[in-house]
């Protein structure tokens, strides 16, 4: 598996180690040497094509001429004699996810998909094909195009697709850096986009909205000096941005399922959330919160996460919001509780737990237990502690509506959810403080503000 050499010595002065290059993804084909490290020029929008046509070469194979890029005359800087790429030996289904995947990959701006070649006007040519030797590349090379500091009109790249036939997220992004290196995008050394070498990061690569270093295996200057980065930097976005403008906008929101836990099952302290995650474009963010309070935010899949292993018993809420890149949110959730089932006190058989809520819990005689005095979240075992204006209790969380609090305890809340809170006054007696309309306090889930309905003895 080696690169190439004639495209190598094209591409770079300043990389070391050819180990390094022990399975390039792609590469690039200088149109001309001299335009290494040149200006990146930005094309007349005119002159652009909005059209990018996937071209499987099915049945009968891609016939190529060398010469001056063109994709409507089948003519390429990369084939040194007429040359003919082999059809695409992969299923039908993954073609079409590779479509999809590209069409995706490329949503946010304005360009079309098209997979039949259009009968008049200009268009990029992505050959989806066949393999390196066909047009004289190097054994192991995934892919490769011509390259300028600038927008190659009409021009053809090469995916050499029966490398990895079955494999539909590496031929995306192999097509995706190999028509983007034909707009003058270089490698980047980033392993969420598409111009990246590297194999490590998500499987599934999107063009990152920031400036960052080029480089294959290490990082390194870039070989355009680009608007506002120059060579130190690179926006594979931005300049793609600037070469098609953009698509409609994004209104299209994620599709989130969790699909562990499930509604209304018992979980155990640190238990972990799984979630599928889909967008038409791009999932920009995931975040799991557990009962209001964020835990985590990941940017990648798989968006899986765990609670805390300090789970307090009692009912919780899992939360999980994606967001994708035009803004558009979903959020899934699901209730679970921690804790033994139970209909009954006498169905807790651990000493000193009550039965709330269907699940039991520690009781006013253990330590942190249910309506025991507190001062912090952390002092309960629940993991809740709350307030009114002149008491702290450890609460669970409740019901309203079933007010299934044990014996000496009251379900008060605003709305559906609430807190078993001491229902005989203010840890015993009988209140006569006329605490009506004061409001009971979840210590830590500050917008959480219960308006207390005591009721009187
Ligand atoms: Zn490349």
């Amino acid at each position: 598996m080696h690169r190439n050499f004639a495209v190598m010595a094209a591409l770079t002065v300043g990389m070391v180690s050819s180990a390094a290059f022990a399975a390039p993804r792609g590469s690039y084909k200088w149109t001309d040497d001299s335009l290494q490290n040149a200006v990146y020029v930005a094309p007349n929008p005119a002159a652009v094509s909005h059209v990018i046509y996937l071209n499987n070469c099915k049945p009968n194979g891609c016939q190529l001429k060398p010469g001056q890029n063109n994709a409507t005359t089948n003519t390429s800087t990369i084939p040194q004699s007429n040359s003919v790429v082999q059809p695409f030996t992969g299923s039908d289904a993954t073609w079409n996810a590779v479509v999809q995947c590209v069409k995706q990959t490329y949503a946010d701006f304005d360009v079309q998909i098209v997979t039949e070649r259009p009968t008049s006007g200009n268009y990029h040519m992505a050959i989806v094909a066949g393999t390196p030797g066909n047009v004289q590349q190097g054994n192991g090379v995934l892919g490769v195009s011509p390259f300028s500091c600038g927008y190659i009109s009409n021009a053809i790249s090469f995916t050499f697709a029966n490398l990895i036939s079955n494999d539909v997220d590496e031929i995306c992004w192999t097509v995706s850096q190999e028509t983007a290196h034909s707009w003058g995008l270089d490698h980047k050394y980033d392993n969420r986009d598409p111009m990246t070498y590297l194999e490590t990061g998500p499987t599934r690569k999107s063009f990152q909205n920031a400036a960052g270093v080029c480089g294959e295996y290490n990082a390194r200057q870039c070989s355009c000096s680009y608007q506002g980065t120059g060579t130190a930097k690179m926006n594979s976005y931005a300049v793609i941005m600037q070469t098609f403008g953009s698509s409609a906008p994004d209104t299209v929101p994620p599709s989130v399922t969790i699909t562990f836990p499930t509604e209304g099952t018992q979980v155990n302290a640190g238990f972990p959330v799984k979630t599928t995650v889909t967008d038409d474009r791009t999932v920009e963010k995931v975040t799991f919160k557990l009962d209001g309070a964020e835990i985590k935010t990941l940017t990648d899949a798989p968006f899986n996460f765990q609670a805390p292993t300090n789970l307090g018993q009692g009912k919780h809420k899992v939360e999980v919001t994606a967001v994708d890149r035009g803004g558009n949110a979903t959020t899934s959730t699901v209730n679970v509780t921690f804790g033994t089932v139970c209909t009954d006190d006498s169905e807790c058989t651990t000493d000193g737990e009550v039965c709330v809520e269907g699940h039991c819990v520690a009781g006013p005689s253990s330590e942190g237990g249910l309506g025991t005095p507190c001062e912090a979240n952390s002092d309960c075992v629940s993991g809740q502690c709350a307030e009114d204006s002149s008491n702290s209790y450890c609460v669970e969380s409740c019901d309203t509506a079933a007010s299934a609090c044990p014996s000496g305890f009251a379900c008060l809340g605003d709305g559906a959810s609430g807190v078993c809170w001491p229902s005989n006054g203010d840890g015993g007696g009988c209140s006569t403080s006329g605490n009506h309309g004061a409001s009971l306090l979840v210590l830590g889930l500050g917008a959480i503000l219960i308006t207390r309905k005591r009721r009187r003895a």
